[in-house]
């Protein structure tokens, strides 16, 4: 993938030029490794739990993060402060309506909340919920109201190393056998999540989606769109599925959501701010919904979420259509995951959207899955480097019902790439950091569990190292770089 700007460079070189510029800045600051080692230690070897002030780049996640652009802040301003019927939602309904393509919508305070909702409404005990791939908090909600998931992503789409350019994919055979031994009367619904997060923020094709509605309406099966990444997979559709490379990223946007029936989105994601929906074009099954939601979230014309964030969402959705604002994450993880590549560190290919995506298995193939390698690799990682990433392996998995963790299928170091906020000297840093890790990676030792949550256990519980490796990582960082941070 050339830059998102089509500017071709002398060096023949891929470089991903930013079509911004920086008007507000934040400053940053790079604790020493040995403060590093500290923080790490008092947060339970959990970056969860790292407090901001001890990390140089906070690559947690883009929820929430992505820059805000002069226009969404410029509307925030104009914001109409009402409990019931604000203009800011009306607002905020016109760019849902115009962007995918859906007459009513549902507020809600952020992704999970609409989860709450969706689940709430049409899980019944003993459903299943088939899907490309479960999101850590869908799994939790499906679970709490007594469902379960079938995950039904291609056998190949867990090889994280290929160059399948949609590993979100449904195995549409596999879809047909479950339907066909659940029974349709015992699937609550099909689930499709846009640039699948947990295997690497891995796109679907279009092509697919039609292929998964076609057989919802032979069993008469809603289809709901997890839409919270949709944004990255639209751009990817048209990167990689030939027929669509000349229509815009909007089009693509309005055909993927109009194959679902519900779609939901966290607008963490979707434009920087806070909040959540979700959008119907059927009158019954809004209608069904709208009831839990000014007992979960607030009155139906603001859901939780304030009106400045209401407004930042409304152009935050628009300014998604822009390719040159949407590519800009995409194209900055494709050139980190291709210099790592490049140098034999195993990341994820082809590169998805969200995060680069560091595979912790392979990185560290002498730690066994018993003791976290992909929680260890991130914390090895913000140690030597203060930059923080995300465990997205068996530490976000959870235990079955005799207590022993059930394996994440793989494991990962995600580094979040918010939209519009690292340059790419700072994207060359990560790289350098990570090259010299995985020359010390034979030091890297596992964690256990010595705090753990029931649920989502990943968000607070707490760990320790099963050895002194992080000091023995921090020996070896001070006798390749001396006195540097
Ligand atoms: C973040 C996310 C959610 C949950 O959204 P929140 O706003 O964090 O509650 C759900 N699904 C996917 C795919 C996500 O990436």
């Amino acid at each position: 993938m050339s830059s998102v700007q089509n500017v071709r460079f002398f060096s023949g070189e891929n470089i991903p030029l930013e079509m911004h510029k920086v008007r507000v800045v934040q400053k940053l600051s790079l604790p020493p490794i040995e403060r590093r080692l500290s923080a790490i230690r008092e947060a339970g070897f959990n970056t969860f739990l790292l407090n901001t002030r001890d990390i140089y780049l906070d690559m947690l996640t883009d929820s929430g993060t992505n820059a805000m652009s002069d226009a969404q802040q410029g509307a925030m301003m104009q914001a109409d402060d009402a409990y019931a019927g604000s203009q800011s939602f009306e607002r905020m309904h016109a760019a849902v309506n115009e962007v995918f393509g859906k007459e009513y919508l549902l507020p809600a305070h952020q992704g999970r909340a609409a989860e709450n909702i969706i689940a709430k409404s049409f899980i019944k005990p003993g459903n299943t919920i088939p899907m490309n791939y479960h999101f850590t908090t869908t799994l939790a909600h499906i679970d709490l109201n007594g469902g379960k998931i079938a995950e039904l992503l291609y056998d190949d789409a867990l090889r994280l190393h290929s160059d399948n350019p949609f590993k979100g994919n449904m195995d549409i055979a596999k879809l047909r056998a479950t339907i066909a031994k659940e029974g349709a009367g015992n699937i609550g619904f099909i689930r499709m999540e846009a640039s699948t997060n947990l295997i690497g923020g891995q796109p679907f094709s279009l092509a697919n989606l039609k292929e998964v509605r076609k057989v919802a309406d032979e069993y008469k099966l809603m289809l709901v769109l997890d839409a919270s990444l949709i944004g990255e997979n639209a751009f990817f559709i048209k990167q990689r599925e030939a027929a669509y490379q000349k229509n815009s990223i909007g089009d693509i946007l309005r055909e993927m959501c109009a194959q679902a029936d519900i779609v939901y989105f966290s607008a963490r994601k979707v434009s920087s701010s806070r909040g959540g929906g979700i959008c119907t074009n059927r009158k019954d099954l809004f209608d069904h919904m709208k009831v839990l939601v000014p007992v979960y979230e607030g009155f139906l014309t603001y859901g939780g979420i304030s009106v400045r964030e209401i407004e930042s969402i409304a152009v935050g959705l628009r300014e998604t259509l822009d390719e040159n604002v949407i590519g800009q994450s995409p194209s900055f993880i494709d050139y980190l995951a291709r210099q790592l590549d490049k140098a034999g560190v195993p990341v994820v290919m082809p590169p998805g959207g969200l995060g680069c995506h560091i595979n912790a298995g392979e990185f560290l193939s002498h730690v066994p899955q018993e003791i976290y390698p992909a929680g260890a690799l991130t914390a090895a990682f913000y140690i030597i480097s203060g930059v923080r990433g995300m465990e997205r392996g068996t530490m976000s998995s959870v235990r079955d019902e005799n207590g022993n963790d059930v394996f994440a299928d793989v494991e990962l170091l995600r580094l979040a790439f918010p939209r519009r906020v690292f340059t790419l000297s700072q994207t060359k840093y990560v790289e350098d950091r990570l090259k010299w890790l995985y020359t010390k990676r034979d030091l890297i030792g596992g964690l256990r569990f010595v705090e753990e949550p029931p649920m989502l256990r990943f968000f607070m519980g707490r760990c320790e190292a099963t050895s002194d490796w992080p000091e023995k990582l921090v020996q070896a960082f001070r006798a390749d770089f001396g006195d540097s941070l």
